[in-house]
């Protein structure tokens, strides 16, 4: 998906967002583990005013297990809850309910008591594109129903999902825009794949992606290029893992797009282990 956002998309994406808000009693705010504070729009505070949230660290299976408590308890210092989860195999999926019923019981108890009868939790899921909202709507659903969010031009109705008794899902989740102008954010967004490689250049994406490796993972780096040491020069790394991996162009010269294209792509598909770009810390 390309991502470009105007700002007449970005007051069309927030005022969808807000509509649907206003039908819920619950929103999953579905960030990326591997980044989870990049993946986040600043405003979603905002658009969803006071309503409960419940912040889901997807693609947990994909970040760096003692990063992704650091962030867990990070957000619950900030008084939030929020929990890992893998809506690709469903792995951390059975907490939602759980923990979304002890959130809303002050709300359910007093509807009860003012004689409403009971109904299930309704709940929408939001967030930036390609951060697992239709593998998560699936996944709950039990079958394939939402598509690539919303499409423009389209009005639809919205429909509800019942996810066992107790939870209703918005079938079409609310499409925040990712917030790159910080150009640390848009590296992050780029190397986990969240946006598309030609919005950034390249060869930049990966001088972030190998600094940051070379810093936080420099054994990881050593052993899958077979590394002999890493080296200050970010030069060097390009053109050791060039040559081992043959990526040189006529006259020996190294090849950097390609060096590029698969660092990011190894990155991306777990070659390296489980990652996380960014710590708590750096946002306190
Ligand atoms: P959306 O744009 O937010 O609806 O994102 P999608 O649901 O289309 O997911 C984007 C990509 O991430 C797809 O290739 C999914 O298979 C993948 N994905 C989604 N959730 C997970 C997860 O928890 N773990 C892993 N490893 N991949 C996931």
């Amino acid at each position: 998906m390309t991502i470009q956002w105007f700002p007449g998309h970005m007051a069309k994406a927030k005022r969808q967002v807000i509509e649907k808000i206003k039908l819920i009693d619950i929103v999953f705010e579905l960030v990326d583990a591997r980044i989870p504070a990049s993946s986040r729009n600043p405003m979603v505070d905002e658009m969803i005013s006071n309503k409960p949230r419940l912040i889901l660290l997807n693609k947990a299976d994909m970040a760096d297990p003692s990063k992704t408590k650091e962030w867990i308890d990070y957000f619950q210092q900030r008084g939030d809850r929020a929990i890992p989860i893998d809506s690709q195999s469903g792995k951390g999926m059975k907490q939602i309910v759980a923990i979304s019923k002890e959130m809303l019981q002050d709300k359910f108890d007093k509807m009860r008591q003012k004689g409403v009868k009971p109904r299930p939790i309704r709940a929408v899921i939001v967030g930036i594109p390609n951060v697992g909202k239709s593998t998560l709507i699936n996944r709950l659903a039990k079958k394939k129903i939402a598509q690539t969010g919303d499409r423009p031009g389209i009005t639809k109705a919205q429909q509800w999902i019942k996810v066992g008794k107790e939870l209703e899902l918005l079938d079409t989740p609310g499409i925040l825009w990712p917030k790159f102008e910080d150009e640390a954010v848009g590296l992050k967004l780029a190397t986990t794949g969240a946006i598309k490689d030609t919005i950034l250049n390249l060869q930049d994406i990966t001088v972030y992606a190998l600094r940051f490796l070379s810093n936080q993972y420099p054994d990881r780096l050593k052993d899958r290029y077979n590394l002999q040491e890493i080296h200050d020069d970010i030069v060097i790394t390009f053109d050791e893992i060039g040559k081992r991996r043959g990526c040189i162009m006529a006259g020996g010269i190294i090849d950097y797009d390609k060096v590029s294209e698969l660092v990011l792509r190894e990155i991306r598909s777990e070659k390296l282990g489980p990652l996380t770009f960014e710590s708590p810390a750096e946002y306190e």
